[in-house]
């Protein structure tokens, strides 16, 4: 059912400017783009033009079969999914290439994608200058052999996203307690696992709780720590169609991100030629500042009566003790935390009271921190507060990044959830032994940044992953580098060559996999509105790249043949019809088979109508105290930010939302002039961990913040127990730095 995009008129207050497309304006060029993309992909195009008619975006968890989604009557198509083509597209890469890693070792990760398509399994002993060709039999025996001789507590299994299916999650979630290996984990644990744990306690669901549909009739969007124009540019047509029926927008960043400010979709002529305003208030928080804001605007929200009483009191808990906890926090205090000033306050307030809801969307900017998971307690606390959750138009969304994310974790592929995303603890355990029939580990095992500092302490002795590449993803890279080479027996199974994967071992095995589209009996993902959605195969074969879902059935076989009724699956069909059974949540996911069949867990409101699946079936609120922020003088706090990329994959040198390259600093111009610097000059930014040079570039920020883009600034992020969020354990991807301009600086 989708919103039949009808043209009722212009609408000049919303546009951006009078230059047709925004000619000349730093922005997107999307038909360049679709160009470039055309001719990146021209070896395949019938197989190019069938993934993108017939196949489920393996881009963010927004959404979508071919080129339509449940949301919306038109395209739905971006360059991100555009720029992710060529994964799918590519031919294999010469396994004498990988003879020699010294030749690769300078390659950047972009580089060695476009080697191709990892087509054989290879293998490396240490002291060899390179990999050999081995054949499935030999992998599979060292990968097995592997697991044998050691115990389950030593041994790892990390899945990224990168188009992994439900099918695939289940499997390795499945092979993994069937080995007795309680360690593992997979790419939503560095993304939302803040919202998982903050969601869970308070409104009973770890998930998005309204649909796109309540985007479009939303009366108002709150945008914490998001850029949708940049990681989900899909849902700024979904913005866009909003805008035109009245919805108004507030974005909560430190940055006013361009793409956020103005906006061309390029799908719609009107958007199209004239852009679109996105954003009619800037709320510019400090980093770590949500809580002390949110705090601020509930206690302004309940001074001016403006919160829902009857909702409040038939449907949650825990108001009166916020209530007398806000109370006892002075406005002006909170503003100071947040760095945000009376009358931004006051705006912010004004445009909650006059929608008398919102949908609140959130994602890095609040979930990489120390304190993520109390600000999604303090979003939850506004939303409850407005009786927002459960009915057209308001809910809460972490949004995602990636199409595998929300699904991976409902499968039990992740340290802290059994499949239907149960808690690991002895009860569920005991009755998933019993549906399995085999015993499944009833405590939680290592979360990935655990896992790394694991193998840096010499305490795993095999680590199998599924795509991934912690040497970019994981805070401290040089410690990461050090923590894989001392791994006895790492295997790499992916789509491509990354870096970690050259990072030499007593043992390294590379397995070369099918993508989403190659999948046998194609797959399923899970989307942010809790959409299961199917994607068919598309058959192709590149070298002898295998369906990851019988790989991991294949290497339980191998470990554990007594139990291989559990992994003989005649089709993939089968196994939905088993996920259905597991899984209750993903009941009707053994109907789909066709492109765009899906079924929405949960229908389109979670806690429909205040029905919370809490304890005791109210939402809860949160009292919660704002940390006091430690900057040290003459240190800023900086931040990690996207550019043009699809999560560690970098796909430009240039963003082109932004104009900045790579190596840039965003700084507010205060803090230059203070330090004497001006745009384009060198800078080297020392942190505990480490130093990055970087390339000044003036950005309207909140004073002493700075941020770098992300994989790069990786090198300044401290890793450990102190730098993560305590009870998620996602890495804080922050840190105090200081800066030196360059050139009177001695190299390091
Ligand atoms: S917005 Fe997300 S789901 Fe939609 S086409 Fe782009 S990457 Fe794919």
């Amino acid at each position: 059912m989708g919103l039949r995009e009808q043209f009722t008129g212009w609408k000049p207050g919303l546009w951006a400017g009078w230059r047709p497309n925004g000619l000349g304006e730093q922005k997107p060029n999307h038909y360049r783009d679709i160009a470039r993309v055309a001719w990146a992909n021209r070896a395949h195009p019938a197989y190019a033009y069938q993934v993108l008619t017939k196949g489920a975006c393996d881009g963010c968890a927004l959404g979508v079969a071919g080129l339509h989604d449940w949301t919306i009557d038109g395209v739905h198509l971006c360059t991100t999914r555009l720029d992710l083509l060529e994964l799918n597209t590519a031919d294999a890469v010469d396994p004498l290439v990988l003879s020699d890693v010294a030749a690769l070792g300078s390659r950047t990760g972009a580089q060695l994608r476009a080697l191709g398509r990892l087509a054989h399994p290879m293998r490396r002993r240490r002291g060899a200058t390179g990999f050999r060709r081995v054949s499935w039999d030999e992998a599979l025996s060292v990968l097995a052999a592997g697991l044998r001789a050691t115990t389950p507590d030593r041994a790892a299994l990390y899945l990224t996203s990168r188009g992994i299916t439900n099918e695939t999650y289940y499997v390795a979630a499945k092979a993994s307690r069937a080995l007795g290996i309680a360690n593992i984990d997979s790419a939503a644990r560095v993304c939302h696992a803040p919202s998982t744990v903050g969601l869970r306690q308070t409104v009973g669901v770890a998930a998005t709780t309204c649909s796109f549909q309540d985007v479009i009739e939303a009366p108002l969007v709150v945008l914490w720590g998001s850029n949708p124009a940049n990681n989900q540019p899909v849902f700024m047509k979904y913005l866009y169609l909003a805008r035109r029926q009245g919805c108004r927008v507030v974005v909560v960043n430190p940055f006013l991100e361009p793409g956020l400010a103005r906006y061309w979709v390029p799908s719609n002529v009107e958007s199209a030629l004239f852009g679109t305003k996105m954003c009619d208030l800037h709320v510019p928080v400090r980093p770590g500042g949500d809580v002390a804001l949110a705090n601020a605007a509930l206690g302004r929200l309940i001074a001016r009566g403006a919160v829902d009483r009857a909702f409040i009191d038939a449907h949650t808990e825990g108001f009166a003790e916020v209530a007398a906890a806000l109370a006892g926090q002075d406005t002006d205090h909170l503003l100071g935390l947040a760095g945000v000033d009376r009358p931004t306050l006051e705006s912010f307030v004004d445009e909650l009271v006059r929608a008398g809801g919102a949908i609140h969307v959130w994602s890095m900017g609040v979930t990489q921190h120390r304190g993520a998971a109390e600000t999604v307690r303090g979003i939850v606390n506004l939303a409850l507060a407005q009786g927002g959750v459960g009915r057209n138009g308001v809910g809460l969304m972490p949004i995602r990044g990636h199409s595998g994310v929300q699904g991976g974790a409902e499968m039990g592929a992740y340290a802290t959830a059994l499949p239907g995303g149960l808690p690991v603890d002895a009860d569920h355990a005991a009755a998933l032994s019993a549906t399995w029939g085999f015993p499944v580990p009833g405590r939680p095992g290592l979360t990935a940044p655990e896992m790394v500092e694991a193998a840096g302490r010499g305490e795993i002795d095999v680590l199998w992953m599924s795509g991934g590449n912690f040497l970019d993803v994981m805070p401290d890279s040089r410690a990461v580098e050090a923590a894989l080479g001392r791994v006895p027996l790492r295997v790499h199974q992916d789509v491509v060559v990354t870096r970690q994967m050259l990072v030499e071992g007593d043992d390294v095995v590379l397995l070369p996999v099918a993508t989403r589209y190659e999948q046998e009996g194609g797959g399923t993902e899970t989307t942010t509105e809790r959409r299961i959605v199917f994607s068919p195969e598309i058959p192709r074969q590149v070298g002898e790249a295998r369906s990851e879902w019988r790989l991991f059935a294949d290497v339980a076989n191998r470990v554990r043949p007594e139990l291989r009724a559990a992994f003989s699956w005649p089709d993939n069909a089968a196994l939905r019809r088993e996920i259905a059974e597991v899984v209750p949540l993903y009941a009707g996911i053994e109907t789909l088979a066709a492109t765009g069949d899906a079924v929405q867990w949960g229908g389109r409101h979670l806690a429909a109508h205040g029905a919370f699946p809490t304890p005791s079936g109210r939402g809860r609120f949160t009292p919660l105290e704002p940390v006091e922020p430690h900057v040290p003088d003459g240190s800023f706090v900086l931040s990690t930010r996207r550019g043009k990329q699809f999560n560690s994959m970098v796909q430009g040198q240039v963003d082109p939302l932004t104009g900045a390259g790579r190596d840039a600093v965003f700084m507010d111009a205060t803090d230059a002039s203070a330090l004497g610097v001006a745009p384009g000059d060198r800078v080297r930014l020392r942190s505990e961990t480490g130093s990055l040079d970087a390339t000044v570039t003036l950005a309207r920020l909140p004073a002493r913040t700075l941020q770098v883009h992300w994989p790069e600034g990786n090198v300044l992020i401290a890793a450990g127990s102190n730098h993560r969020e305590p009870t998620s354990k996602v890495p804080d991807y922050n840190a105090v730095v200081t800066v030196e301009p360059l050139d009177s600086t001695p190299p390091d």
